[in-house]
């Protein structure tokens, strides 16, 4: 059996040595953001110390409003810092030097999802501007010990922050905008449609928030041939079907965990209907989905590799926390679009979820995906998956001939 690295390689675009080597060098930089770990740590202790000190003076009776209002605003400057460096420290390394790899992490920022260096030059500006009220706000709070000119300057470096804020806030809209019509124009051939807010969706344990998309706009993105739910499962109907895991998954711990779910069945007995089922439940829940054909998954495969971005069109994909492939075994795939389910199942293993459907059992998969491959796929696959298998007749047949009975 080939080993699973050896199939999971990609045909890498014409990189120089060169190119690699300096690119590598983005490596030096690691050690700086552990550097501003131990600067967090510092603003820990100088948190801790103000709030003793606040604490001391508060029980001794020498606090005077003011003071504490100050020591209070002291106290929430330190911790703005401390946000502003962890936004530098995650946003930075993700964006310069290496994936974190956060997907589906229930602490998730909000941010992270669709962090670039703009992105991240407004938050830091926004931050600053943040901190630099708090400072301001201190020196009213202190106006008659501060002098006129602190004052004044204060003000005016305080303005200059705001307006140059907005104007990065300004500056990236079009950016932003600029690289989401490149990504579309890139994308735009392909079968399978994305609506532009998924992309930049990571799912939520909490409510919505304002900038998300609704579990409506989710649910169009998403391209489910028709909305079906899991309500509307008959369960009597399959000879055989477990019931309790398919009660269990609609709770969506799968996705969450990043596992996988197989269905496996005769035509008509309900698969697709399972699979967009748990979907929908999942956009209400907050996930983005994806839907498509193992086919239409295979085109617009077979058509990032071919432009040579087969690795950004898979990691672009992970904003999905749930992809659907439907009807795997339906037509039998050459070898090279085998690879490219592979490479799908290899890269979202352990970090985000697939459902698949088919026709055929996962032993008789070699007749899809032809020899070896297929068994190191369906054990990728397979493992951390639920195994649905539905047995019985088809229910299309079912309401033809009950139809007909009436
Ligand atoms: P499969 O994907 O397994 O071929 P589908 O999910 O497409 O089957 O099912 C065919 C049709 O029958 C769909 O309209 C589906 O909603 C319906 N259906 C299948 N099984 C059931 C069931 N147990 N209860 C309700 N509707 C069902
Ligand atoms: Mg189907």
């Amino acid at each position: 059996m080939p080993s699973v690295q050896a199939i999971d390689r990609e045909p890498s675009p014409p990189t120089t040595t060169l190119g690699y080597a300096l690119f590598a060098t983005r490596w030096l930089q690691a050690p700086l953001y552990f550097g501003l770990v131990a600067a967090q740590g510092v603003y820990v202790y100088k948190f801790f110390n103000e709030l003793w000190a606040l604490i001391l003076r508060c029980v001794t009776g020498q606090a005077t409003e003011n003071y504490v209002m100050l020591a209070v605003l002291k106290l929430v400057d330190v911790v703005m810092i401390a946000n502003l460096l962890i936004m530098v420290i995650v946003g930075g390394y993700e964006t310069f030097v290496s994936r974190i790899g956060l997907q589906g992490h229930r602490d998730q920022p909000e941010w992270l999802s669709h962090v670039n260096s703009n992105v991240l030059k407004v938050k830091l500006a926004t931050a600053i501007v943040g901190i630099s009220s708090v400072h301001l706000l201190q020196m009213f709070v202190d106006v008659h010990r501060t002098s006129q000119h602190s004052l004044l300057w204060g003000t005016v470096i305080h303005m200059a922050f705001i307006a140059s804020a907005a104007i990065l806030a300004y500056m990236s809209g079009p950016m932003a905008a600029h690289a989401e019509r490149a990504h579309q124009q890139t994308h735009h051939q392909e079968p399978v449609p994305e609506a532009p807010a998924a992309k930049v969706f990571v799912p939520a344990q909490s409510g919505p928030r304002e900038d998300e998309p609704s579990a409506e706009e989710r649910l169009r993105a998403a391209g489910f041939p028709a909305r079906k739910l899991l309500e509307d499962f008959d369960s009597e109907h399959p000879r055989s079907f477990d019931r309790e895991t398919v009660a269990r998954l609609g709770k969506l711990d799968f996705v969450t965990a990043g596992r996988n779910v197989v269905f496996v069945g005769p035509p008509g007995t309900g698969k697709t209907h399972l699979a967009v089922g748990l979907g929908v439940r999942a956009c209400q829940a907050g996930h983005s989905v994806l839907f498509a054909s193992a086919a239409q998954w295979a085109a617009r495969l077979a058509a990032a590799r071919d432009a040579g971005r087969l690795a950004r069109e898979l990691a672009a994909l992970d904003a999905h926390a749930l992809l659907i492939v439907d009807e795997v075994g339906y037509t039998p795939f050459d070898p090279e679009t085998a690879a490219l389910f592979f490479q799908l199942v290899a890269h979202r293993y352990e970090r985000a979820s697939l459902i698949v459907t088919s026709d055929r059992p996962l032993a008789r998969w070699d007749e899809v995906f032809g020899g070896p491959s297929a068994l190191a796929m369906a054990d990728r696959l397979a493992h951390h998956a639920e195994l649905v298998r539905i047995e019985g007749e088809s229910y299309r047949m079912r309401r033809a001939t009950s139809a007909w009975a009436d």
